[in-house]
């Protein structure tokens, strides 16, 4: 897996098992995870709080935005078999599958919306490759797209969306994946294909995901220099082949 994401121009990357909880508080991460991570560290002298990392997209985030950014770095692809750590409740784990700290095959992919369509289409073909080499066959996928009575839940503009959500089919109907489209699916910051494997026994595993996100951009002001010499905001994709 490494040596094929290094050919695709992703750099590997690790991020630290532990970090300020006011990093989880820029990306929002705090407000969802606050409950199920495990619970804020003080440093002896009671000066600042740590949290184990729940989740490796913030620091992502910093490690795009330690280095300003040209039109011509991006896309920007960071991976990493990073470790995360939930609390969740017992009845949610699951034997080996899911447990309470587990290695993801992250990445994250940092690109301009005129890029999203080809990098989009760049990791479905990466997951039919390795699904292909470990023999993966029965396997389909689900398109979430915003509930379109309900439009101002989403952040983002509209034109973004539109794209976004095309990109998404489109890259679906051209590698000729079994697909569905589900309105209302989509998370308030952007729309996603998720991709379930089924086993012998008929059991559904969910595996991939590719999610697109207008909003972590946004709440670390993650910036590239345009060709017009000004500031652009890029968008981001959260991408996992087999999720954990
Ligand atoms: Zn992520």
């Amino acid at each position: 897996m490494m040596s094929i994401q290094k050919r695709l121009g992703y750099k590997y990357v690790i991020s630290p098992h532990l970090a300020k909880t006011d990093l989880y508080k820029i990306s929002g991460h705090y407000e969802k995870y606050k409950d199920s991570s495990f619970s804020e560290f003080s440093t002896p002298d009671q000066d600042e709080t740590f949290m184990l990392k729940p989740m490796n997209c913030p620091h992502h985030s910093e490690i795009y935005k330690a280095f300003p950014k040209s039109y011509k770095d991006l896309p920007y692809r960071l991976a990493e078999n990073g470790n995360v750590s939930r609390f969740e409740p017992s009845g949610t784990l699951h034997g080996m599958t899911r447990v309470r700290c587990f290695c993801q095959d992250d990445a994250h992919i940092f690109c301009t919306t005129e890029q999203l369509g080809n990098e989009i289409g760049d990791v479905i073909a990466l997951v039919r490759t390795v699904f292909k080499r470990l023999g993966f066959e029965n396997y389909k996928a689900q398109v979430s797209v915003r509930d379109k009575n309900n439009l101002s839940k989403y952040i983002g503009s509209a034109d973004d969306w539109n794209r976004a959500e095309n990109d998404l089919i489109q890259a679906a109907q051209i590698f000729n994946l079994n697909f569905e489209v589900v309105e209302g699916e989509a998370a308030f910051y952007g729309p996603k294909i998720d991709i379930s494997l089924t086993d012998s026994m008929n059991r559904s595993w969910q595996l991939s995901t590719i999610q697109v996100d207008y909003q972590l951009p946004e709440r670390f002001g993650l910036e590239y220099v345009g060709p017009d010499n000004k500031k652009h905001r890029p968008v981001m994709i959260h991408r996992a082949i087999f999720g954990s």
